[in-house]
């Protein structure tokens, strides 16, 4: 049996951390939505033998264990007790090491078509569950919907959907190193820049100018110090027309939000040239 599942991207509408855990991750806080540049992920069992297999198309991306679709399957072959043997083939879309959680999205998408082809009857939030030892990402990633995420990634809580405006998405020609950035968090000096009880206020009374002033990202200063395109790119977005600017993740991707599709246009031919990837999108 063969199964395609999409695995869309995600930006961060908000992204805060109050502390540090013991084991030194970040506690998290933050409203994330999904948006529609999406990996595609085919999952296919076999009885003949018993291997994980992942290919993918980018090649350059690991397609062992270090691979989080790899993971993924593991994951729940060991839970379930499952002999079959798995290939994941994976179509990648999402810029890689982007802030776009897009290794977190494939693993998403190979445990919902895993939950189908075994019959094994999980809920998404139990699906989620399982989910949390891949990466923090991932039970975010298993819904896809707007969300509060909290705790250590593991806490996701839906909301009202982000209205279907257009955004134009910037990757600069670099590549973040996620526990680099978190490693760099100094917890005495961080600027709470964003105010996520008001996004989601924002987001259930429909009101975009409460929603786009409260969002923020208080990671952005961290990847600017070592990636000043990050600042550059965001305001040359909130000079050409976007009604709010930020970086996702830990970048080095910058989003900008039109009102307009129009706007949307404008503002992606004009960042062509400046910036090395450019695409235009929706959120879901
Ligand atoms: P996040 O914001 O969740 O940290 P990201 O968008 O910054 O994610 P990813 O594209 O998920 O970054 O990749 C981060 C790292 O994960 C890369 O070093 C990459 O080699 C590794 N990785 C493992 N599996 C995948 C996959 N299926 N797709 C993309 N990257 C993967």
């Amino acid at each position: 049996m063969n199964v395609i599942e999409k695995a869309p991207a995600k930006i961060n509408l908000g992204l805060d951390t109050p502390m540090r855990y013991p084991d030194g991750s970040p506690q998290w806080n933050m409203i994330m939505t999904s948006i529609d540049l999406a990996d595609y992920v085919s999952v296919e069992v076999f009885q003949k033998h018993h291997q994980i297999k992942v290919y993918t198309d980018s090649g350059f991306l690991p397609n062992d264990q270090r691979n989080l679709a790899y993971q993924a399957v593991h994951i729940l072959r060991n839970r379930f007790h499952q002999k079959d043997g798995v290939t994941v083939r994976i179509k990648k879309n999402i810029p890689v090491a982007a802030g776009l959680g897009g290794g977190s999205a494939d693993a998403a998408a190979v445990l919902r078509a895993l939950n189908r082809i075994w019959h094994l009857g999980l809920s998404l939030e139990e699906l989620a569950k399982i989910s949390l030892t891949i990466d923090s990402d991932v039970p975010y990633c298993v819904y896809n919907q707007t969300a509060h995420v909290t705790g250590h990634g593991e806490k996701v809580n839906l909301l009202a959907p982000f209205p279907h405006y257009s955004i134009v998405l910037a990757k600069p020609k670099v590549s973040v190193s996620t526990p680099t950035i978190l490693k760099r968090i100094d917890y005495q000096r961080l600027n709470h820049n964003v105010n996520i009880e008001q996004i989601i206020q924002g987001l259930e009374q429909v009101d975009e100018e409460m929603m786009f002033d409260a969002m923020g990202n208080v990671l952005e200063p961290l990847t600017n110090q070592m990636y000043p395109e990050i600042m550059k790119l965001k305001q040359k977005m909130l000079d050409h027309g976007a009604s709010v600017a930020q970086m996702s993740g830990t970048g080095p991707t910058v989003f900008g939000v039109c009102k307009k599709l129009s706007q949307a246009k404008r503002l992606q031919n004009s960042l062509r040239g400046f910036c090395h990837e450019v695409y235009l999108v929706r959120a879901l």
